[in-house]
């Protein structure tokens, strides 16, 4: 007998082991949704009345006679009782780690503040409350909605903060503001030089800093101490951002130009959205790091270009839920600081030379070599990644389109889906060869709404503003695109761009190049199918369709029966991905 027990002993030890290294959340489900309207998104049969949903999966979508004809008997019957069911939305371009980098922020933003001194009364309240010594980040200055407010001087700065480092970061994301001890902290001294002549420490006649910090090399010394500030409450905060993101409707994000890298967060992203659990990250479940884990948002990410050392192998690139997809690079800026790359210059408003001191004639310049650019996507392409660059000016989108021409001689790019992101100012005749090429375009839209009046009356001026994002060049003809948010600029919302794309009017109702409208569900394809296709999903996500997963949404109206003006007031009710719930109202 005795003989025995050891290695009974050790079987059960083996086994409990096994099933712990491989516990994971419940994924099984089986319902049948009917009774609301069903948009399937399918140009093929656009609505249905019923769906079953297996095991993650459609197993039928069609009458309901059908559909409860081909159901187990163990299936739960949802009744949507008038509510809409639909795919669940796609973020299509959205930066996951900067969001979670600045959830909790002290936010000066001119969405909450409309007043140069509510902004500074903000400021002050946190430093009021801040340990002296300790860092203090401010999110979203913004002189274009807060109206009247100046930038601010190092010393106005050190006036509000004497004894703390503070940053502002604006809400382009492109420029940032810090006070002397702030740069002391971070090593920056008048001496010290600048990455290059698109990214720097602005300095006065007398050479010394005047605390505006220009892009992201010049900022790379401010945001390692933010990263290891922010680390601390990463994990919670990465959470908060996904389910904030499920309370919208999407079901799938994209992170546009991974900053943030290293192995750790990957690990994490692929613990928290990926299909299946890794044993390896049950282990580290146990020291505390990962959290429980759960139903998540899938997530698609693109690696920005200096991390391209992160691109795994072939193998490990993910599956249907976590996938790294290729890189970001970065061809110009934002449009509101001077450093979108255009043809034509800066429209000469006091905004344009007094704010933000553009030279007369300023047209902004390419962040890197148009011979970089050709080289890295031939580069990414040759190892099968998709590559997806930042252009927002008329030149610079004709460049990126040369540099993808280059390429396409010799290595056709046809089959490759690039994209170009976020394309302000794509002009007409550059469209063709995008197609022709077959890159799709994902529109930063929602610049409309926000911004719309001040691009025409302070960046660009009336005859420019009014050939903005032609959108409906690509609808028309049922060419994929997106559209997205950019979160953390804006909140990532897609029910709002989709409003925007149709009504295309400024918060003030000026109307913004017009012609480009699209229709409703041409919209709703942007932040569904052709959003899934982009991502090469199409097959798998994006409709209701039998053998795809069933990612959905239940809406409290239908966006084809309200008016178009109330389509960001429609309201998510549940978002559930793989057939499970991630989050209900
Ligand atoms: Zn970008
Ligand atoms: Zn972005």
């Amino acid at each position: 007998m005795k003989k025995f027990a050891i290695p009974i002993v050790l079987l059960a030890i083996t086994v409990l082991v096994l099933h712990f290294l491989f516990v994971d959340y419940n994924h099984a489900n089986e319902t049948v949704y009917f009774g609301g309207p069903i948009l399937t998104m399918s140009d093929a049969q656009p609505t249905v009345e019923a769906i079953y949903v297996k095991n993650g999966k459609i197993l039928a979508a069609g009458t309901k006679a059908e559909v409860m004809a081909a159901k187990s008997r163990r299936a739960k019957l949802a009744d949507l009782q008038g509510k809409t069911l639909m795919p669940g939305f796609f973020d299509a371009h959205g930066h996951l780690d900067l969001a979670t980098a600045l959830y909790g922020m002290t936010d000066i933003s001119g969405f909450t503040h409309r007043t140069p001194e509510g902004v500074w009364k903000a400021v002050a309240q946190k430093v009021k409350t801040t340990p002296k010594g300790e860092w203090i980040f401010c999110l979203g200055y913004d002189p274009i909605l807060t109206k009247g407010l100046e930038p601010p001087s190092k010393a106005f700065l050190d006036s509000l903060a004497p004894e703390n480092p503070v940053v502002l970061i604006a809400q382009t994301l492109h420029s940032y503001y810090a006070n002397s001890m702030a740069f002391k902290s971070a090593g920056i001294t008048d001496q010290t030089p600048d990455p290059s002549s698109s990214s720097y420490y602005e300095r006065d006649s007398s050479g010394q800093l005047t605390g505006l910090i220009v892009e992201q090399a010049a900022f790379e010394p401010f945001r390692v101490v933010m990263q290891e500030k922010l680390m601390e409450s990463f994990v919670e905060n990465t959470q908060k951002v996904l389910v904030k993101n499920a309370q919208k409707g999407i079901t799938s994000t994209v992170t546009m130009g991974l900053m943030t890298v290293n192995r750790n967060i990957l690990m994490l992203y692929q613990d928290l959205s990926g299909e299946k659990v890794k044993p390896l990250h049950n282990l580290i479940r146990i020291t505390g790091a990962f959290p429980e884990r759960k139903p998540n948002l899938r997530h698609f990410v693109f690696l920005s270009e200096r991390f391209s050392g992160y691109l795994p192998k072939p193998k490990k690139r993910g599956d249907d839920f976590f996938r790294i997809m290729g890189v970001k690079l970065w061809y110009d800026g934002s449009p509101y600081i001077g450093s979108m790359y255009m043809s034509k210059p800066y429209l000469a408003s006091r905004y344009n030379l007094e704010a933000i001191h553009l030279p007369p004639g300023h047209r902004g310049e390419a962040l890197i070599q148009p011979e970089q650019l050709e080289a890295a996507i031939r580069k990414y392409q040759s190892g099968d990644w998709q590559v997806a660059i930042h252009c927002q000016g008329d030149r610079a989108i004709a460049e990126a389109l040369g540099a993808f021409a280059k390429v396409h001689q010799d290595a056709p790019i046809n089959g490759r889906r690039h994209r170009l992101e976020h394309l302000l100012m794509l002009p007409y005749d550059h469209i063709a060869s995008m197609q022709e090429m077959g890159i799709s375009p994902s529109f930063h839209i929602n610049h409309i709404l926000y911004y719309g009046d001040f691009l025409q009356s302070d960046i660009l001026g009336p005859e420019r503003t009014q050939q903005l994002l032609p959108v409906n060049q690509f609808a028309a003809k049922q060419m994929p695109f997106s559209l997205h948010a950019d979160q953390p600029m804006y909140e990532a919302d897609p029910l709002s761009l989709v409003r925007t794309a149709v009504i295309r009017q400024s918060e003030s109702g000026l109307a913004i190049n017009p012609t480009e409208a699209v229709s409703v569900w041409e919209a709703l394809k942007s932040i569904t199918i052709y959003a899934a296709w982009q991502l090469k999903m199409e097959s798998k996500l994006g409709t209701l369709e039998k053998g795809k997963y069933a990612d959905l949404v239940v809406l409290d109206k239908n966006p084809l029966e309200v008016p178009a003006r109330a389509l960001a007031s429609i309201k998510v009710l549940e978002t559930i991905i793989a057939g499970n719930t991630v989050w209900k109202k």
